[in-house]
């Protein structure tokens, strides 16, 4: 494949966890990256990434840095990836955070910041995108919801409210740019072995294991092999899906 056949994807929250496997993946499957990250303590890993990815996988890679939640900041992030590869094919808005409280004692900042970050970031990256993706006739847009946010999860509501919001978000996107040739999935990974579940103890982890069928929390490399499945030629004919990759705890 010549450089100029690449699909060229942006992954979103990239530098670690879910998002590296994904841009991983996606370079492993031809396309040249766009790694985002957010905070400076992450630039190291983001540009070791980068590095990790054009050696191995001889694709071009760069590293965005930007603030999703930002709706400026989203913009600029796609124009610098459009400016340098001159195309954006591949979104994924895998970006998030948790910030984890009861309901009841759940100030209205821990609400806002959640939701402005993993559903507002996805609409963000999204509106910058689908025109790009529009014009070009083609696009993929991936967006990581969570199985929190089709059963809920007490103790997140914001999180689970904004992972359902991505789902609704995909639902409408999907119906308004399917005639463009754009795609617009969701993924809702369960328990993924992350810094983001980190935090379990040993006993929830045990007893989490327990409801999942498969008997194991999920590694990052699960979530990217459905991601890389919608973001793929092959899926061209799937819009508006959720796709559980959750070991069965949704069964
Ligand atoms: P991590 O906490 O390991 O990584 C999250 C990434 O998102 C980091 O790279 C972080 O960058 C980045 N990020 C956070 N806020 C922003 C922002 N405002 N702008 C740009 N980047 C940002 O999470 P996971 O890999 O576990 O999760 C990835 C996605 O998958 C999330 O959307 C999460 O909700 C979802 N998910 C995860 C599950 C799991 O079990 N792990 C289960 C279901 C869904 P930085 O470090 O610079 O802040």
């Amino acid at each position: 494949m010549t450089n100029s056949e690449r699909r060229i994807a942006l992954v979103t929250g990239a530098s670690r966890g879910i998002g590296a496997a994904v841009a991983m993946r996606l370079a492993e499957d031809g396309m040249n990256v766009a790694i985002n990250f957010r905070s400076e303590g992450s630039r190291a890993a983001a540009e070791e990434l980068r590095a990790q990815i054009e050696e191995r996988f001889g694709v071009e890679a760069m590293c965005v840095h930007g603030d999703v939640s930002g709706f400026e900041s989203a913009k600029d992030m796609v124009a610098a990836v459009v400016e340098r590869f001159g195309a954006l094919h591949v979104l994924v808005n895998n970006a998030g955070i948790t910030q984890d409280g009861l309901l009841m004692r759940m100030s209205e900042e821990q609400f806002e910041r959640v939701v402005d970050t993993n559903l507002g970031g996805a609409f963000n990256c999204m509106r910058h995108a689908v025109p790009v993706m529009c014009k070009q006739r083609f696009g993929r847009i991936v967006n990581i919801s969570s199985v929190v946010g089709v059963r809920g999860n007490a103790g997140q509501a914001n999180y689970a409210a904004s992972k359902a919001g991505i789902i609704g978000l995909t639902l409408a996107a999907a119906k308004e740019i399917g005639g463009r040739g754009v795609t617009v999935n969701a993924v809702a990974p369960g328990f993924i072995e992350t810094d983001m579940t980190a935090a379990l103890s040993e006993k929830a982890t045990a007893a989490l294991t327990d409801h999942i069928a498969l008997k194991r929390l999920g590694q990052t490399e699960d979530v990217a092999c459905a991601v890389a499945f919608l973001a793929s030629e092959q899926a061209g004919y799937i819009t508006g899906q959720v796709l559980g990759v959750d070991g069965g705890i949704s069964l």
